[in-house]
Formats: C-alpha cells, structure tokens, sequence
C-alpha cells in the first residue's frame, strides 16, 4: 500500500510500505479515507522532531474499519469511524481516572520509535491498537459534507458566546491596575483567543506592561515581541519594540538587527502612502530615527544623515522628543563631517525643544559656533 513517509528535514515521500495486519485481540485495521496534515507534522518535517526515515506519517484521520480483532466490541468491520491521535490502555492509574491522555503506555500515531512505534495514517490502511478505546463510529449515513455542515453549525451556534467571553477578557486586560496581575491576563487571553480581533491592542497593552515603569523585563518584552511577530509578521508595535531594544543593547549583531527589524517596520508603515495616517508616519519616523542612531553608533556618520533627515521630517509637529532626538543626532553628524553651517541649523532648532536633549544640543551648539569662529 501507499503512504506518506519522512525521509529526511525537508523531504517526504509517497511510497510503497507493507500493509499492516492484526496482532492483537484488541487491534483494528482502517482503510483511511481522509488525514489531516498537521503543525506537529511540521515539527517533524522541519527536523525540530526527529523521527526515523521511512516511518509512516499523520495522526488524524477518518476511514472504515476493514477487520477487527475478537476483542474488538464497540466498533465492526463496515464500520466509518474517527479516530483519536493517540493510543491508551484504559487500564493504568490514569486511565482509571479518565485521564487517557496520561496514559502511561500511551502511543501516537506518525511520530516514530520515541512515541511508541505506531505508524501513521498518511496511508491507504492504519493499525489501530485499542481500538474500543481509540475509536468512534461516524453517526450512520453522514457524508463529509453533512459532517463539515454539522461543525460549522455547531461553531456559529456558540460564536455569540464565544465573541462575549472575548470582549470580557480584554476588558478585564484594560481594567486590570497591577501590571502583574494584567500580564497574567494577557498570556492567558493570548493562549485562548490566538486569532483575536484584539490582538493589535492586546500586544501594545503587553509591551506597555513589560516596558519601563511597569514590570521594566526587557527579556520577557523582547521573547513577547518575537511571539506577536511569529504570528502576525506585520505588526508594527511588535517591529518597533524590537528595533528600539537592539538599538539600545551594545550586544555584537544588535545593531544589525535594530536596522533589519526597522526596515521592515518602515515597509509596513508606508509612510509615503496615500493613506498613510499619523500613526503609521509616526511609526516610519521611529523606525528611520533608529536606523539613523544605529549607523552614528557605527560610526557610519554620512549614511546616518538620510535616514535622520527622513525622520526629522516625518516626525515635526508630531513627536517632540523623537523630533529633538533626529535633530540631535543630524547635529552631531554635521559637526563631525565638519559641516558646521547645517549642524548649527538643525541644533538650533533642538535647543527650543525642553527635554532631556536640550541641554546636550545647547552644549553642542556652543562647540559648533566655537569651532564656527575659529573658522572665520
Ligand atoms: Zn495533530
Ligand atoms: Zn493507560
């Protein structure tokens, strides 16, 4: 018979295999009709679970039953049945208890000598040990089709609910006051509603609540935003979050990354586009300003100028400390290239900004007209 195998990360194969036969009382055979693919397959397929070559692939499946062991008692040959991913006795302390997902002679199916040697059912037939256990009849005369009609009915029939328990949750993220508790609350929504309509506020409440002044766990704030971007690749708080953590960190490779992450922010913003609105402006600025900072740092002081004139313009008017920080920046860049015209105009346009750079641009300003004279 056929079936699905894994030879090698990146490789699978459909190829003749022995078909399988009863060796126990209790065992069925399936002839599949349908198998799902699955994440765990990929886990497989990417190599970051090994399994033997050759072995047979999947673990959820529907098929007919084509022969039964004498033990077998709640399913029959003709039967069509679903079956579970993995095996259990129904007999050890934890299957006593109902708890067969803890079996300890549990096995599963597609996943090799390390999780109890059962081929999979990416195959035309599949063993099934147990199969009293394992296995479930298909209500009679239900077509694929009756079925898929019945999940979706069953789906929307709870959707209101489902959407109340969802808005409940994020009000209670909004509402919560100890950034503890709230982050609590936010792994926990994030586990139960993966695909919310409120993920973009959700993560920007999580990077507030691990930022500074909250629970201040920059390794946390940096594995969360790698999370948010592992499911949403444009999310453009997750990309600035991580361009400002690794334009900080002075780590070898941190810089190259704060540069990459920012790029990318940058092609997501859109800031030329059309309907490109403050927000997104803001973000593109954020993003050139880091970029610009970054190559100051590396001492890559005339390619850092484009990249802070870009951002001084996108963020006038619009954030001052990001504005008085490119202006900053541009005037320390003039003032090494020894061009002391323009690093007096953008400085004196920084010293009018109270904050923390102001008194830096005033210093600075007063060495450029210093130098200025001397020039005359
Ligand atoms: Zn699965
Ligand atoms: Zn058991």
């Amino acid at each position: 018979m056929r079936a699905v195998t894994f030879q090698a990360p990146g490789e699978v194969l459909v190829q003749e295999v022995p078909e399988p036969k009863i060796t126990h009382t209790a065992d069925a055979i399936v002839a599949i009709e349908a198998s799902g693919i699955c994440g765990s397959d990929l886990h497989i397929y990417h190599g970051r679970v090994k399994i033997e070559p050759g072995f047979t692939l999947g673990h959820e499946y529907v098929g007919t039953v084509i022969a039964a062991g004498e033990d077998v008692q709640a399913v029959g040959v003709g039967d069509r049945v679903l079956g579970c991913f993995q095996t259990a006795c129904g007999k050890c302390f934890f299957c006593r208890r109902g708890w067969f997902h803890k079996c300890d002679t549990s096995r599963t199916f597609g996943h090799g000598a390390a999780l109890g040697s059962l081929p999979g059912t990416q195959a035309e037939q599949t063993l099934v040990p147990n199969a009293d256990l394992v296995l479930r009849r298909l209500p009679e005369g239900m077509s694929d089709e009756d079925f898929s009609r019945k999940v979706n009915e069953d789906k929307s029939s709870v959707q209101n609910s489902c959407d109340f328990l969802e808005t409940s949750g994020f009000n209670a993220i909004t509402s919560e006051t100890d950034p503890k508790s709230r982050m609590a609350d936010i792994e926990k929504f994030t586990l139960a509603f993966p695909d919310s309509k409120y993920q973009e506020p959700v993560s920007n409440y999580a990077m507030y609540t691990l930022g500074p002044g909250q629970l201040n766990d920059k390794e946390r704030l940096v594995s969360f935003g790698e999370k948010i971007l592992a499911s949403n690749p444009n999310s453009l708080a997750a990309l600035l979050l991580l361009a400002n953590y690794y334009g900080d960190d002075s780590k070898p490779g941190s810089g190259a990354k704060a540069i990459t992450y920012s790029q990318k922010a940058i092609e997501v913003a859109k800031p030329d586009a059309a309907d490109a609105d403050k927000s997104r402006k803001l973000s593109a600025g954020a993003a050139h300003n880091t970029i610009g900072w970054v190559y100051l740092k590396q001492e890559k002081t005339a390619a850092s100028i484009p990249e802070l004139r870009t951002a001084a313009g996108l963020l006038k008017g619009q954030d001052d400390q990001q504005y008085a920080r490119a202006l900053y920046g541009l005037g320390f860049a003039y003032g090494k290239l020894n061009k002391l015209t323009e690093a007096r105009e953008v400085l004196t346009e920084a010293v009018k900004i109270p904050g923390p750079l102001q008194g830096m641009s005033q210093d600075l300003l007063t060495k450029v007209n210093s130098a200025r004279a001397k020039g005359k």
